[in-house]
């Protein structure tokens, strides 16, 4: 008898057959009885997606490949940094510069040549979800924000995909699976997206290398025993990892009826981009990333009525002299890393600081941080508080790293 989810995720009787290669490959699975040949062949026939080739899509990709799932497709837009390599190990010091997707393939074909990769380089969005997703049996969400956590949820509820979801903060994670059959979704623990600004990325708030890597494997563990239909799927429980005290705890999330996408009564019937909502930038096109930011740089265009300024124009103004104020509003922490010699203000604490800048309220004040988001959100409140000439750094100290000054370290 198929299991509810091998149902759901259509994974066919006509399996395919294994080659000699194959068979000597997966000799520890086949000798298993909870996986055996039949087993080896519903893996070679899955079809599981990656959404991100990050720190939770290395490992998770990796782990799938080895064990012999037929076609692994893998949805990013982004380009390999080399701030990635301190987790995201599918990626090499050969690769920083190119696509995250290319350079996925050559680690993943690199294990297991037998592998079927698909590339989607481009961001999921409301309009390509459900047309990308449609194909997959499994969808594994390693995404690091919100909107496309809330994007790829609902679009496995709409379509009735299991999704493999993980995430990951600092020290901490957790990890279930949503929209099984009469299991719950995202929607039924969060019903919405928090407030633009609130929650931190991990560009923002760190993350410790290792994490990403335990809680990868916890999503490729439950996408492996989905597609085998063995064992019992984190379907209605969310796993929350602690590292630091290295504890384990499991919460029993219930299925909502009142949800707003899987409930009785859905109000969520289409899916939704949270882009503005959550505060993420979108590229202005199909791409890698660094090419649209790039492009943004030159536009220098005004955003929610704070002009953006480059570092190369802040160069010009400080080796002219100009009278500007600079300020620097990242973290203490940050600031040891790096900085250029700007005053720090941390964005958190400026409104009870605004009394050790006010001299400087009719200035040209430019404001920084590490990339230019928390920066933004800085300079709107100077600009409420009375300061009438503010702008934004585009691109903040890693921008100044990477074009101005070549020897200060990037993080
Ligand atoms: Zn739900």
């Amino acid at each position: 008898m198929p299991t509810a989810i091998e149902e759901a995720t259509e994974i066919n009787k006509e399996l395919p057959k294994l080659s000699n290669d194959e068979i000597a490959r997966y000799s520890r699975h086949l000798i298993l009885p909870e996986v055996g040949m039949e087993g080896q062949r519903k893996l070679k026939a899955a079809k599981v997606l990656c959404v991100g080739t990050g720190g939770l899509g290395a490992p998770l990709a990796l782990y799938l490949a080895a064990a012999g799932v037929g076609t692994i497709g893998l949805i990013d837009f982004d380009v390999v940094d080399k701030s990635n390599l301190q987790r995201q190990i599918i990626h090499s010091e050969a690769t920083v510069g190119k696509l995250k997707v290319d350079s996925a393939e050559i680690m993943l074909k690199g294990l297991n040549p037998n592998l079927n990769v698909v590339k989607h380089n481009t961001m999921l969005t409301s309009h390509n979800a459900l047309d990308i997703l449609k194909d997959y049996d499994v969808i594994a969400d390693g995404t690091d924000n919100f909107q496309t956590r809330y994007l790829v949820n609902d679009a496995c509820v709409l379509l009735g995909k299991p999704n493999a979801y993980a995430s990951i903060y600092r020290f901490e994670g957790q990890a279930s699976v949503f929209g099984a059959p009469l299991g719950p979704c995202y929607r039924c623990l969060y019903p919405e997206p928090p407030p633009p600004g609130l929650v931190p990325s991990c560009a923002e708030g760190g993350v410790l290398g290792i994490l990403p890597g335990l809680l990868g494997i916890i999503q490729a563990t439950e996408t492996i025993k989905l597609i085998l239909g063995i064992g019992e799927p984190l379907v209605g429980r969310l796993l929350l990892v602690d590292a630091l005290g290295m504890n384990f705890r499991q919460l029993k999330l219930r299925k909502n009826p009142d949800c707003p996408v899987c409930g009785t009564h859905p109000t969520v019937t289409e899916l939704i981009d949270y882009d503005q909502f959550c505060g993420i930038e979108k590229p202005t096109e199909v791409g890698p990333l660094e090419v649209a930011r790039d492009k943004a740089v030159a536009d220098l265009p005004i955003v929610d009525g704070i002009p953006q300024i480059s570092v190369e124009q802040l160069k010009k103004k400080l080796d002219a002299k100009e009278n500007i104020f600079v300020l620097d509003v990242r973290e203490p922490h940050e600031y040891q890393i790096v900085n250029i010699g700007a005053p720090l203000i941390p964005l958190g604490t400026i409104e009870s600081r605004l009394s050790e800048i006010a001299a400087h309220k009719n200035d040209e004040v430019i404001v920084h941080c590490k990339s230019g988001a928390r920066s933004q959100k800085a300079s709107i409140l100077l600009k409420n508080a009375g300061f009438t000439n503010v702008s934004n750094l585009t691109g903040g100290i890693t921008a100044w790293a990477d074009k101005i000054d070549k020897s200060l370290p990037k993080y």
